[in-house]
């Protein structure tokens, strides 16, 4: 009630508030034959007016979470419009809507209102106004914004939507800050980050490598930038194969390059593999997700890797069925993850025989004694099926893994067609998504990815949008999020480091 007052007093204001450009039916522009940028995701249900804009001089928030809404709303608006913002004003604290990341969106000539039950939904609001807004035309530089007209209803179809980021050597706190910002644009809730090698551990500082960029404080730093955007960020510690923490045709090995004396802990068929039965290989791997999920900030899931292992190769693994040994070993390793407050999730590849021809099209790299786990680990694990094949008439593994009782999620990476089918077929059955990148950081395959991954999870399918218009929305998008970061050197902004490739004068 004592924001009455002022409300009123705005809702006046509103009636003067200046219309640019014509209505739809007076309007001297075809809107039906000129191509412009979609919203990005598309919205569930969206009527946007590109011809009709109002000033944009305030925004009225009705949400459960209505002082928290606010804040953040008046925050952002702050650092997007500068003195330019609009003013922020508390309406009701009730929504009318259910869903927890549901919101709707309404500008016209009395202002924009926007309703959400929570936060996360005002935020999601937020990131589709932002495309909705424009300088006022006319003038040299900025002198205001004004804002589309447009109706906007809106929730994603997928609850789990997630990113894979990893974080090499290579790779620069900055760029991964602009991944994390550019998927919560993208209205994803999720990124898993990879540490390879670059984790500067104080309780195995050994295993990576000295001059890693993911320090501590990075994460720290990372993890509120996430948190205020509403991704959460899980880590992820390979317990099983991987442990070289580097790509396996490169042949570097985080720890063994270095400190050959820990040797132990790896099995001796290129270190691949951790020793399983060597019980300093469980305190350290029990170490490094302790350490790496305070760092994390204890959040909901942690990643134990688990994915393109080998057969053991050192007598003592050779003593028993692997099998056991290694179900023994994931096993306490996820009770330890339980009892910390999170849920585990690893790769599903080990758990399927190779070979089998109910697998057939479909990634199974596991053993028969690997893919007995599949009937022994504990339910708590959410199996992360990757799947970067092309589109399939059915997804028989996600329908195993769901039927054995474990949660499931879909894990595509850059082939777009086969990304939609296995997404609908998620959205289908209740699975979610968490998408990957590896190490495309950059090009093509970077704005592809984003693209069809945020459409498919938030909105279920693809819209037949020219390539160049929804080309310009995803660069409208990175360059809000580069000038979020203000950026000012030339290799940080855009899809591409170089125009020219530095190595380029080789060539000819
Ligand atoms: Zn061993």
């Amino acid at each position: 009630m004592k924001y009455k007052p002022l409300l009123v007093t705005l809702l006046l204001l509103g009636n003067v508030l200046t219309s640019y450009g014509a209505t739809g039916a007076n309007s001297a522009v075809d809107m039906n034959t000129i191509n412009i940028m979609p919203v990005l995701p598309y919205p569930a249900s969206s009527d946007i007016h590109y011809e009709e804009c109002f000033d944009l001089t305030r925004i009225i928030i009705d949400c459960e979470e209505l002082s928290s809404a606010t804040a953040w709303t008046e925050k952002y608006m702050k650092e997007w419009y500068g003195e330019f913002a609009p003013s922020v004003v508390a309406g009701k604290s009730v929504s009318g809507i259910s869903d927890a990341e549901a919101y709707s969106l309404l500008s016209d000539g009395s202002g924009v209102s926007v309703k959400a039950r929570t936060l996360q939904g005002i935020r999601y609001a937020m990131f589709t106004l932002r495309q909705l807004v424009i300088p006022k035309r006319g003038t040299k530089t900025i002198a205001g914004y004004i804002i589309r007209k447009a109706d906007i209803e809106d929730r994603p179809v997928s609850d789990f939507r997630g990113l894979h980021i990893c974080w090499f050597p290579e790779v620069q706190a900055w760029e991964v800050e602009r991944l994390i910002r550019l998927a919560a644009f993208f209205k994803m809730n999720y990124v898993v980050l990879e540490p390879w090698g670059t984790f500067r551990s104080d309780v195995a500082p050994w295993y990576g490598y000295p001059d890693g960029t993911m320090t501590k404080s990075e994460v720290k730093r990372l993890c509120g930038i996430a948190k205020d955007l509403g991704v959460t960020l899980i880590p992820q510690l390979n317990v099983f194969g991987h442990a070289a923490l580097a790509r396996e045709r490169v042949g570097k090995h985080a720890a063994l390059d270095t400190h050959p004396e820990y040797q132990p802990l790896f099995e001796p068929d290129n270190g691949w593999n951790f020793c399983l039965t060597n019980p300093e290989t469980r305190t350290l791997i029990m170490d490094l997700i302790k350490e790496l999920y305070d760092a994390f900030e204890r959040p909901p899931f942690f990643h134990i890797g688990c994915d393109e292992a080998y057969d053991p190769s050192c007598p003592d693994c050779l003593k028993r069925p692997y099998s056991e040994i290694l179900s023994e070993h994931i096993t306490a390793v996820s009770e330890t993850i339980v009892k910390m407050g999170a849920r585990p999730m690893m790769w599903h590849d080990k758990l399927l025989v190779k070979g089998d021809q109910r697998w057939k099209g479909f990634t199974a790299t596991g053993s028969q004694e690997t893919a007995k786990l599949a009937n022994t680990l504990p339910k708590d694990i959410v199996i992360c099926d990757w799947c970067y094949k092309t589109p399939k008439e059915d997804y028989p593994t996600l329908k195993y893994f769901k039927g054995l009782g474990f949660d499931v999620l879909t894990c595509p990476f850059k082939d777009v067609k086969g990304m939609e089918t296995q997404i609908k077929f998620s959205q289908k059955n209740g699975i979610g998504v968490l998408g990957t990148l590896w190490h495309h950081y950059f090009g093509d395959d970077l704005f592809n990815i984003y693209y069809h991954l945020s459409c498919m999870m938030w909105y279920g399918d693809m819209k037949d949008i020219p390539y160049r218009s929804w080309l310009s929305a995803f660069y409208t998008m990175l360059r809000y999020v580069c000038w979020d970061m203000k950026f000012t050197d030339y290799t940080r902004f855009g899809s591409f480091k170089y125009q020219v490739p530095p190595e380029n004068f080789l060539n000819n």
